[in-house]
């Protein structure tokens, strides 16, 4: 008796675009296929380790066979897994439950005709086979020894049979009948050269036609010096599931005081869930040989989710649960080995001037991709791996105002000129708007840099970078500047503030924390700065925008006014000469003018009016 199952919506969106996909690289229908029987390899081969009880395989090694039939066009790939049973088959083929796929529908909506394109760049699992075939039949036993054969076919159009199968063996058999344009995975050369291409280092023998197709050694345990970029790379792209070339990789063989092999990566690109919460995180596990985890996420700290790779080792205990596994003092200590041997890495990759080769990743293509998460990892681990880290970290600067290139701290240390005795920093919304802060005025012209952070993250981040080289780091909108006396400019005056600084804030009220001189300004007439205490406007502005109050309501500011301005000396003169009323709407306006140049406006129907009374005056006042 057959059962007929509908596809859940998602599914039959996904098919339908396999169905109709142009999409010219569907050979990695086989690489899906192949990934999901070496799965199932490693999945029987964990339970094992506790379990005596599980159907033998039938195969000495247990393995994966590909095979085709020229005649009956029809391609099978089969293996000695895990197999499934009933209700797996109906729930694991019938559903979507990989998060990227649904990912990848996701990014569709807005793809438009490039859709195909996105086929390559997420591993698409089972439904890539309705890429080549209108019909698929499965065969499977499960390992369990009380379950029984089930067989699932479909024609990918709306609904699956499911039945009572009749195989005798553990594992699963997946027959693609070929679509008429599929001819050429009819191939031996053909379905070889895939099965290299794409699956040459998985750990289990792949058979096609009944010989070994892929390397099957585990790369990782060869040596170091042996193994090419070409197959660090196509090994790279199966357990990323990248269809690029990895940016770096740290090859790592240990002996003592723990026996570890481990292959690491840096990404090219940012995956597309690394600031997702629910991403999956941590190279693979193995143990011995024997897939222990696929993503084990206690091997890295958070901020090194970026790494791609495997991580194999003698000491892990086998006897104890995967989760247990991860709780172990071995753990832990590889974690730290692994930490010590990719900041190793990143520091030489830092440290290069230029790549030896033009065409690979530079470093500051990884900050780009991955600096956020170096922030996040000294703000973690700066007392412990500050030495290792400090010199990753990448910064925008007044003196690459350009935009090109970024600097180092070593660098701006050593651009420093013998007066300055800071490392100054301004942080804010975009480096557009920071290199129009007022802030920045007396850097400037003293041909001093500053370092310019736009990360969300940067607020947190320069909090736990307190000092470089003994030096402090402060923000240049922060607290009194003592900057060293310019020479006096001649013919310069300068308004006498005395009467007009007390006068403003008595006007200004609780809008500001106080109204004094300015240091820091050259052209500007006036500029708001953070007091020395109390949360920076930055600061304010980034949990506004994940909607955190800041608590006690908006700190309050410091109000400077450069007393060189043409501006503040004509209002401080009204002011002195009786004309209150013109001199408060003026004030006003200037404050206002100071909250503009933030990009902020707390009150602008306030604002408006003002404008207007000044406009109305200025009006008659050109007029008259
Ligand atoms: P994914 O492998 O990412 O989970 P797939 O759509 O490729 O997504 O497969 C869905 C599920 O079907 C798998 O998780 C697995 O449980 C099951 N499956 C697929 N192929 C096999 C196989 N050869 N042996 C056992 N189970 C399989």
């Amino acid at each position: 008796m057959s059962i007929e199952h509908g596809f859940k919506a998602e599914v039959q969106q996904l098919l339908n675009l396999m169905i109709h996909s142009v999409y010219s690289d569907r050979e990695v229908f086989l690489r899906e296929l192949v990934s999901n029987a070496a799965d199932a390899l490693d999945k029987v081969r964990f339970l094992e380790l506790t379990r005596k009880d599980l159907r033998p395989a039938a195969h000495d090694p247990a393995g994966v066979r590909v095979d085709f039939d020229k005649d009956a066009r029809t391609l099978t790939i089969e293996d000695d897994g895990i197999g499934l049973t009933e209700h797996d088959a109906v729930e694991h083929l019938g559903t979507i439950a990989r998060s990227g796929t649904k990912a990848f529908l996701e990014q569709l909506k807005d793809a438009g005709t490039s859709a195909p394109k996105l086929i390559g760049q997420f591993g698409l699992g089972f439904y890539s086979a309705f890429m080549v075939a209108d019909r698929v039949v499965v065969e499977s036993l499960s390992a369990e020894p009380d379950a029984a054969p089930v067989h699932w076919e479909s024609e990918g159009q709306g609904s699956f049979q499911v039945s009572a199968g009749s195989r005798t063996d553990r594992g699963t058999s997946i027959t693609l009948h070929l679509r008429e344009d599929a001819g050429e995975f009819l191939e031996d050369f053909k379905l070889k050269s895939i099965v290299k291409k794409h699956s040459n280092f998985l750990a289990h023998p792949i058979l096609v036609n009944g010989e070994q197709a892929n390397a099957g050694k585990a790369l990782w345990h060869e040596p170091p010096s042996q193994v090419t970029d070409e197959e660090a790379a196509t090994f790279y792209r199966t357990v990323a599931t990248d269809w690029q070339d990895p940016a770096r990789r740290v090859h790592l063989q240990v002996d003592s005081p723990l026996q570890i092999s481990a292959m690491l990566f840096v990404p090219r690109n940012r995956p597309w869930d690394l600031f997702q919460p629910d991403a999956v995180k941590g190279p693979k596990l193995y143990a011995r040989r024997v897939l222990i985890d696929d993503h084990a996420k206690e091997l890295l700290p958070d901020w090194l989710r970026f790494l791609r790779g495997v991580v194999d080792s003698e000491d892990i205990p086998l006897n104890v649960s995967r989760e247990m596994v991860q709780k172990t003092a071995v753990v832990r200590k590889i974690r730290d080995l692994l930490v010590k041997r990719v900041l190793k890495e990143l520091g030489e990759w830092a440290a290069q001037e230029a790549p030896e080769d033009g065409e690979a990743p530079t470093y500051e293509e990884f900050w780009k991709n991955f600096g956020v998460l170096i922030k996040e990892g000294w703000y973690h681990e700066h007392n412990k791996l500050g030495d290792q880290l400090r010199p990753l970290l990448r910064f925008n600067a007044l003196s690459h105002a350009d935009g090109e290139g970024l600097m180092s701290l070593d660098a701006y240390r050593k651009a420093m000129p013998p007066a300055q005795d800071t490392v100054w920093y301004l942080a804010g919304e975009s480096r557009e708007a920071l290199l129009a802060s007022p802030h920045l005025e007396a850097f400037r012209k003293r041909g001093w840099d500053v370092l310019l952070l736009t990360d969300a993250v940067d607020e947190w981040f320069v909090g736990s970078l307190t000092e470089v080289d003994g030096m402090p780091v402060k923000s240049v909108a922060r607290g009194q500047l003592d900057l060293p006396e310019e020479e006096a400019e001649e013919g310069v005056e300068k308004a006498d503030l005395t009467e007009f600084a007390p006068w403003l804030k008595d006007l200004l009220g609780d809008q500001v924390a106080d109204v004094r001189p300015s240091a820091r300004l050259t052209d500007s007439a006036v500029v708001l700065v953070d007091a020395d205490d109390g949360m920076s406007a930055n600061m304010e502005r980034i949990l506004k925008q994940v909607n955190q109050e800041a608590g006690m309501g908006p700190a309050k500011r410091i109000l400077e006014l450069n007393p060189k301005h043409p501006l503040i000396r004509d209002l401080a003169g009204l002011r002195q000469a009786g004309k209150t009323e013109h001199a408060e709407l003026l004030a006003r306006m200037l404050y206002d003018d100071a909250l503009l140049l933030e990009g902020q406006v707390s009150e602008p129907a306030a604002m408006g009016k003002r404008l207007q009374d000044l406009l109305t005056r200025a009006a008659a006042n050109a007029l008259s």
